[in-house]
């Protein structure tokens, strides 16, 4: 980790300190907290300095999304929503409106990306929020769910149809300031894991705002659109992920070595030394395959997607699999609601249905192997050549 990213990992970790049980259940971050890493360009780590950002490569904003999960996967979890919504101006936003939004968003305004729907979950194509010109106006009509730091939010960034389409498949997103009439956000109680991420179902009936609201244009393919931002938000959750894992490796290592059990600290037991070994391999692996995905954004590499789809999918695997081992190794010490193993188990299990849910990362991974072996294979020949006699 780099010395200016771990002075403001060390300035988290100050700043969270053994308040993050807590957080998880009263079901939410303090929103000073929130301005504070905020207006620190803390939260969209990647933004870049002309824009009052921090200005970090993929591999140095994963260390520190690494260490943030470690400590508290709700923070986190707000951090990848923020870091979406600046990644998708970024990439989808004129030159003015980078200028005009991506400021407000390193300097303490807090934003969320709505993509899903009750009908569109997994199948984002079949998203039916309506994105309609009307003049110098765009007006939205539709619905989002399970929205992460919308209940925070000042702005949304809300994907939709683009109703003037004539081939169906264009698509616009949206600046969306929540205080526009026709926007409700109603927060959702009691989620399983991540309690305090602030998640939100957001009702859009009639929203209207400026035409300029629209990132880069209208008509843009609904799948470049969703991908472009989903991939932010993978490359995130698996560096979350690397940090749930190193809590639970510090957690279960520092259990096993002080609780005695037959005599001797359970770490000398093999079954238990067993989970411990499991939980490096876990936190080893999730963390070459975010290094190698992190470093293939940060070369512009062509295997970026492949390799951001792979590290989502195994950090998740190896965080619901490593965090479910902590608690095992913990017992009775680890199983209060709170705990930060308890926690870790429940905020493991949702990284492997977000952003992609595991078997969403699986028909990706299959449709590039094939696409890839299919590629690699010399053309077949025309007609079978003659049988030599
Ligand atoms: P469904 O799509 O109904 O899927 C149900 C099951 O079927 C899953 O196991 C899925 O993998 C499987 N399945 C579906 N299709 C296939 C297929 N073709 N092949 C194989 N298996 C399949 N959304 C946002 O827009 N913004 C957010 O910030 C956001 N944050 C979230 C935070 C949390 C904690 C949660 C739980 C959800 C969040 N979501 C957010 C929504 C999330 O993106 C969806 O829950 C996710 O895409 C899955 O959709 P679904 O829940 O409707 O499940």
């Amino acid at each position: 980790m780099g010395d200016v990213v771990a002075e403001a990992a060390a300035q988290v970790s100050a700043a969270v300190g053994d308040r993050a049980g807590e957080w998880d259940r009263s079901g939410l971050l303090p929103l000073e907290l929130l301005r504070e890493l905020g207006e620190a360009g803390r939260l969209c780590a990647e933004v870049p300095a002309e824009y009052g950002g921090w200005g970090l490569s993929s591999l140095l904003s994963g260390e520190y999304t690494a260490h943030v999960g470690s400590l508290c996967s709700s923070l986190r979890s707000v951090m990848t929503s923020q870091g979406m919504a600046a990644w998708t101006i970024q990439r989808f936003g004129t030159p003015r409106q980078q200028a005009d939004w991506l400021p407000g968003l390193t300097g303490g305004r807090l934003a969320a990306v709505g993509f899903s729907e009750p009908d569109a979950g997994s199948d984002l194509a079949a998203m039916g929020t309506v994105i309609r010109r009307d003049g110098d106006s765009v007006v939205i009509d539709g619905r989002k769910k399970w929205v992460t730091a919308a209940h925070y939010a000042d702005v949304l960034v809300i994907f939709g149809r683009y109703a003037d389409d004539t081939d169906g498949d264009a698509a616009a997103a949206v600046l969306v300031p929540v205080d526009t009439p026709g926007v409700e956000v109603r927060r959702i109680a009691d989620p399983l894991g991540c309690r305090a991420a602030g998640h939100a179902d957001i009702g859009l009936d009639g929203v209207r705002l400026p035409a300029a609201s629209v990132l880069g244009g209208y008509g843009l393919p609904l799948p470049l659109l969703v991908t472009t931002a989903l991939a932010y938000g993978r490359m995130s959750v698996a560096w979350g992920c690397v940090g749930i894992l190193r809590g639970c490796l510090e957690a279960a290592t520092q259990h096993a070595a002080t609780r005695q059990q037959f005599g001797k600290p359970i770490a000398q037991h093999q079954l238990v030394a067993r989970h411990l070994a499991e939980l490096y391999t876990a936190e080893q692996v999730a963390t070459r395959v975010c290094e190698h995905a992190s470093r293939c954004w940060d070369e512009g590499s062509p295997d970026q997607v492949v390799a951001t789809v792979l590290a989502k999918r195994v950090s998740s695997a190896q965080a619901a699999a490593g965090a479910s081992s902590a608690v095992q190794v913990l017992a009775s010490a680890g199983s209060r609601d709170g705990h930060p193993v308890a926690r870790a188990h429940r905020d493991a299990k949702l990284m492997e249905i977000i952003e992609g849910s595991t078997e969403l990362c699986q028909v990706l991974l299959a449709d590039h192997a094939v696409s890839a072996r299919n590629r690699a294979a010399p053309a077949a020949p025309a007609s079978a050549p003659e049988r030599p006699s």
